[in-house]
């Protein structure tokens, strides 16, 4: 078990009464020992048999009581850390520091429109759609100047994407402008252009990158880097909300928002 978990722990069963010694962060016979005097008041909510259970599968059951105690889906009480029991530590743990349940990114299902009918992304698809990779490419006039993400100097006016997500891009740009305004664009690095148009093979696959067609689109990489969740990814943050949905009322896709990694990119194909 994580350390922050048995200090979660510890401090309730201190809170309780069951004296566990010190919010160490680590189990040992005194944690085990509070653990053993608080569970059976909760005798009704574990499964049969659990007395035989070992020390650190009731610590976890205890967790999950607690988990419970406050509303947070939990599953059944069985003593084991799974990935349930996992988020739902994650809850508790938020709960208890602020008072308040985490954001509930879940309900925030990305939208689902398709008003300019594109692809899934199958190669065959793709080319079909947008022809092959490198080609159909015209020139995107940005409705508010952008820079280079990797030098910051650079000021960026237009760039290079394929000609079918052009005027759909720059809608979405111009929804991005009227609403931000330039100072919060500039605070939330809705400027920082990480690339478009870019044939090369996906980072980690064989395939054609949807870079390789200029229907993909990337903005401050430095803080939504490839492998990032929305744990660390700045643009899952709630500030960026109106800009995840002009994008998707225009039917393009984020990555960070259907998949949880790559929170840079957005893409003109259906996953
Ligand atoms: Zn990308």
């Amino acid at each position: 078990m994580i350390a922050a978990a048995v200090r979660l722990i510890q401090q309730s069963l201190t809170g309780e009464g069951f004296a566990p010694g010190a919010v160490d962060g680590q189990l040992g016979a005194n944690t085990y020992g509070a653990v053993e005097k608080a569970l059976p008041a909760r005798q009704s909510e574990l499964p049969s048999g659990w007395q035989q259970w070992p020390n650190s599968r009731k610590a976890v059951a205890y967790l999950q009581c607690l988990c419970k105690e406050h509303k947070i889906e939990v599953g059944d009480i069985d003593g084991y850390w799974g990935q349930q029991t996992d988020n739902a530590f994650d809850t508790l743990a938020c709960l208890l520091k602020t008072g308040e349940m985490p954001r509930p990114w879940r309900d925030d299902e990305p939208g689902n429109a398709n008003p300019n009918n594109w692809p899934g992304q199958s190669q065959a698809s793709l080319n079909a759609f947008f022809g092959e990779v490198g080609q159909n490419q015209a020139n995107l006039v940005l409705p508010y100047p952008h820079r280079l993400a990797w030098d910051l100097r650079q000021a960026v006016n237009s760039f290079s994407c394929n000609i079918k997500v052009r005027d759909s891009a720059q809608r979405v740009l111009t929804k991005v402008f009227d609403h931000y305004g330039i100072e919060k664009i500039r605070e939330l690095h809705l400027d920082r252009w990480g690339g478009c148009l870019n044939v090369r093979k996906m980072r980690g696959g064989s395939n054609w990158s949807m870079h390789s067609w200029g229907i993909a689109i990337d903005y401050d990489p430095d803080r939504n880097q490839l492998k990032w969740g929305r744990d660390r990814a700045a643009f899952a943050l709630p500030e960026y909300d109106a800009w995840w949905r002009f994008w998707e009322e225009e039917g393009w896709v984020s990555l960070g928002r259907s998949r949880n990694y790559d929170w840079m990119h957005v893409q003109a194909a259906k996953l």
